[in-house]
């Protein structure tokens, strides 16, 4: 792509001072300077729609997350060392999101390091260590959470024997019943680890599969699954990074789709609308099993700052009716979609649940078609329209607007995406 002298330049120095593991979006790197709502705007003022920003959840730029953000940045930030009224109420607040069981609330700064600790919290519950996760996960960026990313390639898990993978319950691509076939494949896991001497302790997952490639349906077809796992002493930890706060429409957490209780729930992206605010949720027991034998500080986690910032979007959740909105809006989404898909050939399946949606690329055989999926997220930024693309095979577009976004923007996208596959 012929880039402009500026991103040229930032391309380059950035190259050199951050180096190359760090990877950038669209053939036409964008250099953003503001967010309002679902739309973000570049350094020449034009507008995108933001289809895919997860994080920015309650809108970009959200009048209420900032001021509560100015307001204790101003006042004080410190750690949880101390006592602060606004820490505790929000653990209230967040733990009435959850299911009875779920009683005791930890702070991260990020997924990864929820997740981590998930992991140390499961083990030392346990005793064991074996981990199974699905084949294109990602789960963050801690050693033994990397070990448990191996959508970040083959070198992640390498000298990782505690880690075993199962394949995504991908209903599109799996035939017969896909809560039991699924379930077998992490008995197998399962009976493998114990036979190792290694041990079973947990099943991490992602009940959307975000990078597995967005797969929501049939629900509940995560049960067996997670009754193999406690019929064999192990916990379930879900991972709610991605689907949690609501973002799937039909409630706050996506385990509860699936009709589960987890052990132990992780969670951040979302949860601090931008701000690095993280943590996890478990039953009672094992947080005062880990608390009697281990001790947690996290310098950042859960500080006045960030949590003020979590205190605002969750009562922007309920003030806003942000999980409404993402049914109503996510049913009105996959509907446009499905009359694009309905048009062309090269659409195999869109799927989605709320605000998360994924359209899969396929070719003639039903073979995935990743060269699409790509060549439409870099058409679509063309047109002023973020997204991505994702799964096993890269060919299937990850859609996730701000949970704010209304009618008309939904209807834009469908619009635009009909345009790039030449039916608009
Ligand atoms: N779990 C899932 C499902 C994620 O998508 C991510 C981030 N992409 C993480 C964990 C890690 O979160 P973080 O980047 O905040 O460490």
């Amino acid at each position: 792509a012929s880039l402009d002298p500026r991103t040229r330049e930032l391309i380059d120095r950035r190259r050199r001072v951050l180096g190359p593991a760090y990877h950038l979006m669209y053939e036409k790197p964008l250099e953003l300077v503001r967010g309002d709502g679902v739309y973000v705007y570049d350094t020449k003022g034009t507008r995108y729609l933001d289809m895919y920003n997860n994080v920015a959840s309650v809108g970009h730029c959200h009048p209420r997350v900032v001021e509560a953000v100015s307001r204790q940045m101003s006042l004080i930030n410190t750690h949880t060392r101390y006592l602060h009224d606004a820490v505790i109420g929000y653990a209230e607040d967040l733990i009435a999101t959850f299911p009875d069981e779920l009683t005791t609330a930890m702070f991260t700064c990020t997924g990864s390091e929820a997740n981590d600790l998930a992991l140390r919290i499961a083990r030392h519950a346990t005793g064991r260590q074996g981990v199974i996760v699905t084949e294109s996960a990602y789960h963050g960026g801690t050693v033994d959470v990397a070990a448990c990313s191996p959508s970040m390639g083959p070198a992640s898990v390498r000298n990782a024997p505690w880690v075993r993978t199962v394949p995504a319950p991908d209903a599109y691509r799996v035939d017969g019943d896909l809560g039991t076939w699924f379930a077998e494949h992490v008995q197998t896991q399962i009976d493998d680890l114990q036979a190792s001497g290694i041990g079973f302790a947990t099943l991490l997952i992602d009940s959307i599969f975000a990078s597995d490639g967005v797969l929501p349906e049939p629900t509940p077809f995560l049960k067996p699954a997670d009754d193999a796992v406690h019929a064999a002493g192990g916990l379930l930890i879900a991972d709610e990074v991605q689907p949690g706060f609501g973002r799937l429409g039909s409630s706050m957490w996506g385990f509860e789709r699936h009709g589960l209780l987890p052990d132990i729930v992780t969670m951040g992206k979302p949860m601090g609308n931008g701000m690095p605010i993280a943590g996890l949720m478990m039953q009672g027991s094992l947080a005062e099993q880990f608390g009697r034998d281990l001790r947690y500080f996290n310098t950042f986690g859960g500080n006045p700052v960030t949590i003020a910032a979590a205190q605002a979007v969750l009562d922007v959740i309920r003030d806003e009716e942000l999980v409404t909105n993402s049914s109503a809006m996510g049913a009105r989404l996959v509907a446009g979609l499905r009359g694009v898909a309905s048009e062309v050939e090269s659409i195999g399946d869109v799927r989605g649940a709320g605000l998360f949606v994924g359209v899969e690329f396929v070719g003639p055989g039903g073979e995935p078609n990743p060269a699409e999926a790509l060549r439409v997220v870099n058409a679509m930024r063309e047109r002023g329209v973020l997204i991505s693309a994702t799964g096993c095979f890269g060919n299937t577009l990850k859609i996730r607007p701000p949970l704010v976004i209304g009618g008309e923007e939904v209807d834009l996208f469908v619009a635009e995406l009909a345009g790039v596959l030449g039916i608009g």
